[in-house]
């Protein structure tokens, strides 16, 4: 059984700085994030979806990645790669 599960604390994303990745509760007031750090600010909601996005896409790529290099190295000894994208040359050389 394989499932990929992605995990991304809900808990600091509105807490956290999109730009900076600095991380403080009073980093948001309301629904305007600002950071304390950077002076960054944006609507907190997306600034939360951007803190969400970021690490979950690259944490789904590097799994993607690895998945893919699997099934690449099955498929080798089989030749499958090649055959699927043009017909075999079977009238050639008798
Ligand atoms: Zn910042």
């Amino acid at each position: 059984m394989e499932k990929t599960i992605i995990h991304v604390n809900p808990k600091f994303t509105s807490q956290k700085c999109s730009k900076c990745e600095y991380i403080h509760k009073n980093n948001r007031e309301g629904n305007i994030f600002h950071c304390l750090n950077c002076n960054f600010e944006l609507h907190a909601d997306l600034n939360a979806a951007r803190n969400i996005e970021i690490p979950g896409k690259s944490e789904y790529f590097r799994l993607l990645s690895t998945s893919q290099s699997l099934r690449f190295h099955e498929s080798m000894p089989m030749g499958m790669v090649e055959t699927s994208n043009k017909p075999l040359p079977s009238g050639k050389g008798s």
